[in-house]
């Protein structure tokens, strides 16, 4: 049997004496699409950040294709040598996308896409432009690869970056409020690229505020709220028919 893409078990995370997230479990099969929602505040963030090691959970497990992280560090919080090249390799797997579109801002377009698969995967440079420049006119951006970030717009810049994911061949995409920090009118073309990953068989956890994605492109939704998953379950039945309170106080915008 195929492992999962992806299985969090039990994930805590403190900073300090705020206990973030208290026990989120979550299980990814291969070409599942996990809208994570929640009010601000619930942990969202927190959890992508922990899936792809940029925070240290304090406890749980992280299994990314039946391979599980190692994440005991030392008393000055280091990993061993071997348990770092793990979660470099790993973290390389889980691509991130984040809400404020994170190109690098010294590079064109086609660059932010060879930079990583060259130097982190060892890509021979032609073979990752070349794949880059597919990238590109899939995310309907090849006319724009020789661009700075700074002279592309908003939803232009995270087509880009959602390419630049899709460079590193990852097994889950992680998007926290992609298209959060965009004009309005600048939404639908990301959410556009997003629904077509979604029916190619991408694996993607993506925390959204979009109800429409997650009701209609999503597989699975799950509802945090304090740090806990208070709702989980298949669109249809979850947004028709919420057990939680709380889920349904957030739906009618009062959470
Ligand atoms: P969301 O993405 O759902 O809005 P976050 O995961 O960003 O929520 O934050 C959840 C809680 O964790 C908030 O109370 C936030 O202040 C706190 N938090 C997040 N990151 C840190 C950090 N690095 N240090 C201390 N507190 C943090
Ligand atoms: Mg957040």
């Amino acid at each position: 049997m195929t492992p999962p893409a992806l299985e969090v078990r039990d994930l805590h995370k403190t900073f300090a004496d705020l206990e973030v997230l208290k026990g989120v479990s979550l299980t990814a099969n291969t070409g599942d699409v996990i809208s994570i929602l929640g009010s601000s505040g619930s942990g969202k963030s927190t959890f992508l950040r922990c899936i792809n090691l940029l925070e240290t959970p304090t406890e749980g497990s992280i299994i990314v294709k039946g391979e599980t992280l190692r994440l005991k560090r030392d008393a000055s919080g280091n990993l061993s040598p071997e348990d770092a090249a793990q979660v470099q390799r790993i973290r390389a797997k889980l691509a991130m996308v984040f809400q404020g579109f994170n190109l690098w801002s010294h590079m064109t377009v086609l660059e932010n896409l060879i930079e990583a698969p060259v130097h982190v995967l060892k890509v021979p440079r032609a073979e990752a432009i070349e794949r880059a420049e597919a990238l590109l006119h899939k995310v309907g951006m090849y006319e724009r690869r020789s661009y700075y970030p700074m002279h592309i717009s908003g939803g232009q810049q995270q087509r880009a970056a959602i390419a630049r994911a899709l460079a590193m061949q990852p097994d889950a995409i992680l998007f926290d409020e992609p298209t959060s920090a965009l004009d309005p009118e600048l939404v639908g073309e990301v959410l556009k690229v997003m629904r077509v990953l979604a029916e190619e068989g991408s694996t993607m956890i993506v925390v959204t505020h979009e109800m429409g994605f997650a009701r209609e492109v999503s597989s699975r939704v799950v509802f945090l709220h304090q740090g806990r998953v208070e709702e989980e379950g298949p669109p249809a039945e979850v947004f028709n028919n919420p057990r939680s309170e709380r889920f349904r106080q957030f739906l009618s915008g009062k959470l």
